[in-house]
């Protein structure tokens, strides 16, 4: 019988499974040590965005963390053309993902692990629903200080959420949508999925530091240097973020997304603003214009050239 692949896709161990049967080892260290890292890709029309960037940084990360992918850039970019022929999606939220893997029983030495790949692809997934995209989400600042740069480097893309997750819960308890995390220092660090922006007197600011150099941020940049807005990457403090003209979250499930509360005080007038919205169109229509797309390989050949043969 024909595998059902409706719900999505997982390339585990060399082979395609639905999404809902995947499974790894419990002995992984990426789940047992949060011991990996991953990067979030999305395919919209037909077309992945940025893709050379997304394996870029995938690649640049797991080298930090002295980690081998058995795979090249060629073949990871077969795997995704084969997740999306097998799903038919044409509007995905992809990851791929590297672990640590395990070592022989009883052995500690993250050396004598052998790491492992995996991916994932479900229909796309936005970070909120459409309503509140609409109205502009309710963003609550938490006191929950984001992992420091210090201890974990967030320019990798790594699954430390513990401190978002707890931070959610409070959002949820103070109704609000979703949290942004601080750094310590009563500056804005960057949410679960998500980097922040402040608009003031027309200008950009998205914290510098401590946070993920977020593949959307970027894109955000490349239109503020396209239509002539003036953008700068400098500490956010909580307070200069509650005195915004405009707010919004960046990311690779959904662009921008606008944010009309912060705290529970409203942020302009309380709606979306225009700059936030004018940017966020944008990013969509260029997008649907084929702005930095790889078209999807919709007639990917059979994977078995791509097992891992270690
Ligand atoms: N910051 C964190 C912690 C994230 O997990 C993400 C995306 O998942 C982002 C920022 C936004 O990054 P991107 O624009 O590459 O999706």
């Amino acid at each position: 019988m024909a595998e059902d692949y409706g719900r999505g896709v997982a390339f585990v161990d060399g082979a395609y499974v639905p999404v809902d049967e995947a499974r790894i080892p419990l002995l992984d260290w990426g789940f047992l040590r949060s011991d990996a890292n991953q990067d979030t890709i999305s395919a919209w029309k037909g077309t992945y965005f940025r893709l050379d960037d997304h394996l870029d940084r995938f690649m640049r990360n797991i080298a930090k963390l002295r980690m081998v992918c058995p795979h090249d850039r060629d073949a990871l970019k077969a795997i995704l053309d084969r997740c999306l022929s097998l799903t038919g999606f044409r509007d995905a939220y992809i990851q791929i993902i590297m672990t640590r893997g395990r070592p022989p029983i009883g052995v500690r030495d993250p050396r004598r692990c052998e790491n492992k790949f995996y991916a994932f692809c479900i229909p796309y997934m936005w970070l909120a629903p459409e309503e509140q995209r609409e109205r502009g989400l309710h963003l609550i600042v938490s006191e929950i200080r984001r992992v420091p740069p210090e201890s974990v480097d967030p320019t990798l893309k790594h699954y430390h959420w513990l401190d978002f997750e707890m931070g959610l819960f409070e959002a949820y308890d103070r109704g609000g949508d979703t949290v942004a995390l601080t750094d310590g220092d009563g500056n804005v660090a960057e949410g679960p999925g998500f980097n922040v922006f402040a608009i003031k007197d027309g200008i950009l600011t998205t914290p510098e530091r401590g946070v993920l150099d977020g593949m959307t941020r970027n894109t955000v940049f490349a239109l503020c240097a396209e239509t002539n807005l003036d953008y700068r990457t400098a500490p956010l403090s909580v307070a200069a973020l509650h005195d915004a003209d405009e707010a919004f979250l960046s990311t690779t499930a959904g662009g921008l997304i606008p944010v009309t509360t912060v705290d529970g005080r409203p942020i302009g007038d309380g709606a979306p603003g225009p700059v936030t919205r004018r940017l966020g169109a944008l990013y969509w229509s260029k997008r649907e214009a084929g702005w930095l797309a790889t078209p999807v390989d919709y007639n990917a050949v059979d994977s078995q050239k791509l097992r891992i043969t270690t």
